[in-house]
């Protein structure tokens, strides 16, 4: 029985790294919430990317959260969101009362059309807050992106969910904007098993988000709130495991870098496959390689790798096409929906071997030959 190859799943340091940190926690008591780890965990995040502030919080979702409420996102405010995403970027827009209006992807990225999204804040000017993704570690166009929000006095949010270590011009994705996200989920980059940070140059309102994480409590001795609260700071166990992963996410990366170069030269012949676009003004961490094909059913294509014991993912279905979300607003054409009903997210594991990895392309080039 072979065994079965993963799209991307978590892969401790071969030093032992995360162990030794989580022992810390467990010989000075730290064990939660707070701690050594975490404040640890949030330094030398904010080194590695380059920026002031940080909170370690419990999930990318609740540092979505806490940046539309640092952002002043409230009731029935208007937040723009790219539309080609996980649900988890839009379902705290929900959360906070306000109103997403969803907009299209470029081709060039993959992320949000800049003149889709000036369409948006012209027939928004109200709007609150912009959220834009670096799906699977491509950077979306952050120059233009940049001015537009700031020309028309919006909050730009950065989902780097995905694309911890991407860099745009140089500089790590999650900085441009007035707040930044990432996820230490099990299948992300690096994982703590679960986990997020939210960054920013704004040192009050990293305090503000780190109050709000904690139950909001006054100070006084007593239970005292005078604000709502939420349970969203990160363990000091988890943090642990955070600061052991750091340590290894550049090699993780090549790794990443290094999979999709391989399919890349395996595959490229096929003029039915065509991978997710390279930007020269672009670093992509290569979180997951992804493929589009050109007349194939993407369906067939994982079906018959999924017969292999190879997972594969289709790229995420556009949220303005989600029961949920369909009676919001839309701005754009089709390309959200024609890169859903196209893409292949092949294993992008950084436990496989060249064998698994020669078994993969062993298996699509079988499928690309017996369709012609
Ligand atoms: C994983 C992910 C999130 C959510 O992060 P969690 O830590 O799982 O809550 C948000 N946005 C994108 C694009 C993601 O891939």
């Amino acid at each position: 029985m072979k065994h079965r190859i993963l799209l991307s799943s978590p892969h401790m340091s071969e030093e032992g790294y995360e162990k030794e940190f989580i022992n810390e926690a467990f010989d000075t008591n730290w064990i939660a919430p707070l701690g050594e780890n975490v404040d640890r965990f949030e330094q030398e995040l904010t080194e590695y990317v380059d920026i002031k502030y940080a909170a370690a919080l419990s999930s990318g979702t609740a540092a979505i959260h806490l940046a539309l409420k640092a952002a002043n996102v409230g009731e029935g405010d208007i937040v723009i969101c790219q539309s080609l995403t996980f649900s988890a970027t839009a379902n705290p827009i929900i959360y906070q009362g306000a109103i997403p209006v969803f907009v299209d992807s470029d081709y060039e990225t993959w992320n949000m059309n800049p003149e889709a999204l000036e369409e948006a804040l012209k027939k928004y000017p109200e709007a609150k807050a912009v959220i834009v993704v670096h799906l699977y570690g491509l950077s979306a166009q952050l120059d233009e992106i940049t001015s537009i929000c700031n020309r028309y006095n919006v909050v730009l949010i950065e989902d780097a969910a995905e694309s911890l270590g991407t860099t745009y011009k140089g500089q790590a994705t999650g900085t441009f904007g007035k707040y930044g996200i990432y996820s230490f989920n099990g299948n992300k980059i690096i994982t703590t098993s679960s986990g997020g940070m939210l960054v920013s140059n704004d040192e009050k309102r990293i305090e503000k988000v780190k109050f709000w994480a904690t139950q909001s409590r006054d100070k006084f001795r007593h239970y005292q709130h005078s604000e709502l609260g939420f349970n969203y700071r990160m363990s000091n166990v988890l943090a642990g495991i955070g600061r052991g992963q750091l340590k290894i996410l550049d090699d993780r990366i090549q790794k990443k870098r290094y999979i999709n170069s391989f399919y890349k030269k395996e595959l490229s012949e096929f003029s039915e496959i065509s991978f997710m676009p390279e930007n020269n003004w672009s670093n992509p961490n290569f979180w997951l390689s992804v493929i589009t094909l050109k007349t194939l059913s993407s369906n067939y294509l994982m079906d018959e790798l999924e017969k292999q014991e190879i997972e594969t993912r289709p790229i995420w279905k556009p949220m303005h096409l989600q029961p949920f979300f369909k009676d919001y607003d839309y701005i754009g054409g089709k390309v959200s929906e024609k890169l859903f009903t196209k893409g292949v997210c092949l294993p992008s594991d950084t436990k496989m071997t060249d064998e698994d990895l020669f078994r993969v392309v062993r298996e699509i080039k079988r499928v690309m030959i017996s369709c012609g």
